[in-house]
Parts: C-alpha cells; structure tokens; sequence
C-alpha cells in the first residue's frame, strides 16, 4: 500500500522474541501468544491482507532521511490483537527503522467524563507499559492532533504515518486536519482495526438493515476473521526514548465533569477486558442465546466498554468465542450475529449516513410518519432533568436509567425500552433523539460509539426495521410497553436493584 522503497532488503531484520512481560500472562493468554506465532513469527512474514488498508495521503516513497515509522493511536488501544499497529510494524520492519506509538489527549470528546478518561487514560497506562517491553516509544501528546502532530512528525524525522479508524464525525475531521497538515513528503495510510470486515469492504453503499449487510459480511469472513500475527520486540530501538508520562498530571489539561465517578465493575485495560472475555466463555455463553434479554440474568458478554475504547479485539473476541461452537452453537451464532452483524451494521450506517445522529438520518417513511404524529399528545411529558434523575412515573424505566448512571452499562434489552418512552415522553422526535444521545454519551461507558447512535435512532427512528402496526405518538415505529416488559423477566426483581443515591 504505502510506497516505501528506501533500503528494502539490505539487511534482514532481526526479530526477537517477546522477552517475558512483567505481569505473568495467564495460560489463556499464553494460548493465545502461541497461536500468534504460529501464525507467523512476526507481522514481516504474515500476509497482511492489504484490503484493510487505504491511503489518506498518496505522499511518495519514503524519503531517505527518515527515521522512524509512527502509529498514530486513536480508537484501537491495544497493542496486540490491532491490525494498524502491526501495519505499521511491518513498515518499520521492512525498513529497518524504530518504531513510535503516539496518542493524542483532546481535553474534551463529546459529553465524555472524566468516568470514560479514567477508563480510556489507564488502558493506555498499559499500552505504554506493553510498548517499552516491545523496544516502541510510546508518546501521550495533549491536545488535538492537528496541533501537535505534525510538530512531532517534524522533529522525530517520521518517514511514513499509519492511523486507525472510525467512521464518527470528529476522528474523521481529526484524520482530514492532519492530512491538511502533513509535508507533502509523509505517506500517510488507515486501517480498519476495529472491523473484522474493513467497514470499506464490507459495502460500498449504507446498508437497509441487518437482512440486506448479513450474507455479505458472512461471505467475506473466511477472508478476514483469521488469526492475528504478533507484534514483536522490535529489533530497532528508538534513537531517543519516549518522555517519560506524568499520568496523573494529565488529568488537569482535561475540560471534563468530574461529578460522574467511576465504576468499580469494569477495571480498565486490555488484560482485564481479557478477564471479562474469558468470564464470558466460561460462565454465560451458554445461556447468550437463551437468557440475553433477561435484565435479571447474567447471560451478556459485558464487553462493550472494552470493544468500545479499542482494548479488546472484536476480533479476538469472535476467534475465542467461536472454539466453543460444539457445545453452544446457539449462543455462539447469536454472538455472532450481535458483534458482527449487528455492530458492523452500525458503522456501515455512521459511515455511509452524515446524519447519523439526528432525525434526518432515518428513512424518509419514517421522517413521514413521525411528523404525522408530531402533535399527538403525549401522556407525560418529562424535562432532561427528570428523566437523568430517573423520577418518571415508570419504575422500569428509572430503574434502568439509575443502572446506566451507576453502573455505567444498562442492560442491552433495556436499552430499547429505555429510548422508545424517551420518544412517548418529550416534545418532539428531535427532542426524544437529543435527550436519548445526551444520556448515553454522557453515562453509558460503551457511549460516543456508533452502536449508540445506531440504537438511538433505531429505537426512535425506525432505522434498519420496518413499519409497524400505526400507533399514536410513535405513528409506524415499533412500540413497546410495560407490560410487554412484564411478559419477558421480572420486571419488579430488576426495579428492587436499583434505586436513587443521594447524589441523584
Ligand atoms: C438505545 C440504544 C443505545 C445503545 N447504545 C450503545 C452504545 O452506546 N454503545 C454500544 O456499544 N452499544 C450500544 N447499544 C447496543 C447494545 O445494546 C450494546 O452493544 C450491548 O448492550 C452492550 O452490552 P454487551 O457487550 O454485554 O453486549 P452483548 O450482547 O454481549 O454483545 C456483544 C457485542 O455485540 C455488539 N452489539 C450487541 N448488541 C448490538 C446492537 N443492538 N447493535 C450493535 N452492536 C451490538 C456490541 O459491540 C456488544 O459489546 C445500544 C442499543 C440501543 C437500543
């Protein structure tokens, strides 16, 4: 992909093994460093499918003066397992040349808190650990990349950029504002790490609905969904070692509310997102396919906030999930179905759809019906206040919002329930979709994500579903109700978990 001709061949690089990290791996882990290197002993020797790869910036051949290859982290922040990493190792390999990470820290993102800083800022903590045992210096710049890179790519002498991708608005004006930026002489590429199916690839035009993505995804599997090679110890060290990171000090260049704490559940990382899959595999996979719309049961993976901020591999993920298909072919198919189907239907529609976030993004039968019913009178009628603090008339639903506000994860069954009353109890559609995005960015750990606008405007705005039954408030978008709820699990069992704080 990237044209890099500069000193190819003149001396075979030396690959050394990983040397043992300083957390003992657990024997999952170990498993799955072996099934790496038996896929190849390093990125060099694999055959990296370039079809994840495209080009920001045509640039040239590597100029003769560089002196490094740069990864520039945004959405996929792992080390292993991340397929632009290990491109742009295979660039610094071929080339003989050290290899830097970098990860630019924006102040603020959306309604993120200092609850998703904290969960995103100690993943990289670990990141950067994992970097200085693979011989790669690993820099956290503050501020927004258009500032800071360029700057950087300047003064480390770096020959050829590489970055990850996301279909969002903001990281794609971040890409196209460095682009912009970059000397004319810096090859600059983007790999689809998140997608098993780069979302490119996947389909040239937005998807109607999980029908119309599913048999394409599906035949393009046995391409993409293989075994990761590792990234190794990387055999040229870098000419000058990374700034050491004051961690803590990062927090004050953040413009963040700090007033939504942390949770305790969900320990940030990749090893502890590796704990949660394992977990998953061993204690609830088995009743995925039977108990995954019951809130009261344990049958979920839990994994979104780690999928979400890039510490697992989705990819991974399936590649475990699915040794067990002998025993759990339901539940394995059903996973499936939600972490590839369903969530690469997701970045296909953010990607394809510019209106990803509001009401104009659905089809035009449902703008239609929702704007027939858009006098309809509502039965009550709720300010952003009260539905944040969960003091509606239905207890289901506080309950719900109370889990996502504590526990920073509302239970995917609820979800839907959640943000179709949001639509019966505001003013408007536009109202209902503002209201719902607002709420899930700022507290849900797995918010700011293309499944979040996608289950938004799915629930609100009839995305990839159909016309139902006409009804009002809600004209042909599916509805749902309490005691549609009370039909499936028990709702007062849920209600009894979760009640207001006094912070609330
Ligand atoms: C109104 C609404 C808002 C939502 N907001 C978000 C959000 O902000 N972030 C988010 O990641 N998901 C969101 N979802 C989708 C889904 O509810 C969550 O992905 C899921 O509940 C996460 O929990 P889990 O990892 O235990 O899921 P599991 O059921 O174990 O699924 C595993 C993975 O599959 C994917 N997945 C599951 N369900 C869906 C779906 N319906 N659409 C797309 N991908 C799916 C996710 O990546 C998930 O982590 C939302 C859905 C709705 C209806």
């Amino acid at each position: 992909m990237l044209r890099m001709r500069r000193g190819r061949g003149k001396r075979s690089a030396e690959v050394t093994e990983v040397p043992p990290v300083s957390r003992r791996r657990t024997e999952e882990e170990e498993a799955i460093q072996n099934a790496r290197r038996r896929a190849a002993p390093s990125v060099r020797e694999f055959k990296y499918n370039k079809k994840r790869v495209r080009l920001v910036s045509q640039g040239s051949d590597l100029k003769d003066d560089a002196r490094c290859i740069l990864y520039w982290m945004c959405r996929d922040q792992r080390v292993q397992d991340n397929w632009a990493f290990l491109y742009a190792q295979r660039l610094a390999l071929k080339q003989e040349l050290p290899l830097h990470v970098c990860f630019c820290l924006v102040p603020k993102f959306l309604e993120a808190t200092i609850r998703h800083y904290r969960f995103m800022l100690k993943g990289l903590q670990e990141v950067a650990e994992e970097c200085a045992e693979l011989n790669i210096s690993f820099h956290l710049l503050l501020g927004y990349a258009k500032d800071v890179l360029p700057t950087f790519v300047a003064e480390h002498g770096v020959g050829g950029l590489v970055t990850d991708f996301s279909p969002l608005r903001l990281p794609r004006q971040w890409v196209e504002d460095v682009r912009a930026r970059l000397p004319e002489d810096v090859p600059f590429a983007q790999v689809d790490a998140h997608n098993i199916v780069p979302c490119w690839v996947a389909s040239p035009k937005q998807e109607y609905s999980a029908r119309t993505i599913r048999g394409k995804i599906h035949a393009q599997l046995p391409e993409f969904l293989t075994e990761f090679p590792p990234v190794v110890r990387h055999p040229h060290p870098p000419s000058c070692p990374a700034q050491p990171i004051a961690w803590e000090a990062c927090y004050s260049s953040l413009q963040v509310d700090h007033t939504v704490k942390e949770v305790e559940w969900a320990t940030p990382g990749t090893a502890a997102g590796m704990a949660v899959l394992k977990s998953f595999i061993a204690e609830r996979l088995k009743s995925f396919s039977t108990h995954r719309n019951d809130p009261n049961k344990a049958a979920l993976s839990n994994l979104s906030p780690w999928l979400h901020f890039g510490q697992v591999s989705t990819q991974r993920a399936i590649l475990e999930v699915q040794k067990h298909r002998r025993n759990y072919k339901d539940s394995v198919d059903a996973f499936v179905e939600e972490a590839v189907v369903r969530r690469e239907l997701a970045e296909n529609f953010c990607y394809y759809n510019e209106n990803y976030d509001s009401v104009q993004g659905a089809y035009d039968w449902a703008q239609t019906t929702l704007k027939l019913h858009a006098k309809d009178k509502r039965p009550y009628l709720y300010s952003l206040q009260e539905l944040e603090q969960g003091t509606t008339h239905d207890p289901l639903w506080n309950a719900a919002q109370l889990q996502m506000v504590q526990e920073g994860k509302m239970h995917g069954f609820l979800r839907m329930y959640w943000a179709k009353k949001i639509l019966e109890w505001t003013r408007s559609p536009e109202e209902a979709l503002q209201f719902a995005i607002y709420l899930n960015d700022r507290y849900e750990l797995d918010g700011r994500d293309p499944n979040g606008y996608v289950g938004c405007l799915w629930s609100i705005c009839g995305i990839h579903d159909q016309g139902w039954a006409e009804r009002p408030i809600f004209g042909k978008i599916r509805y749902m109700n309490y005691a549609g709820c009370k039909r499936k699990f028990d709702v007062d069992q849920f209600e009894r978990r979760y009640t207001p704080t006094h912070s609330q």
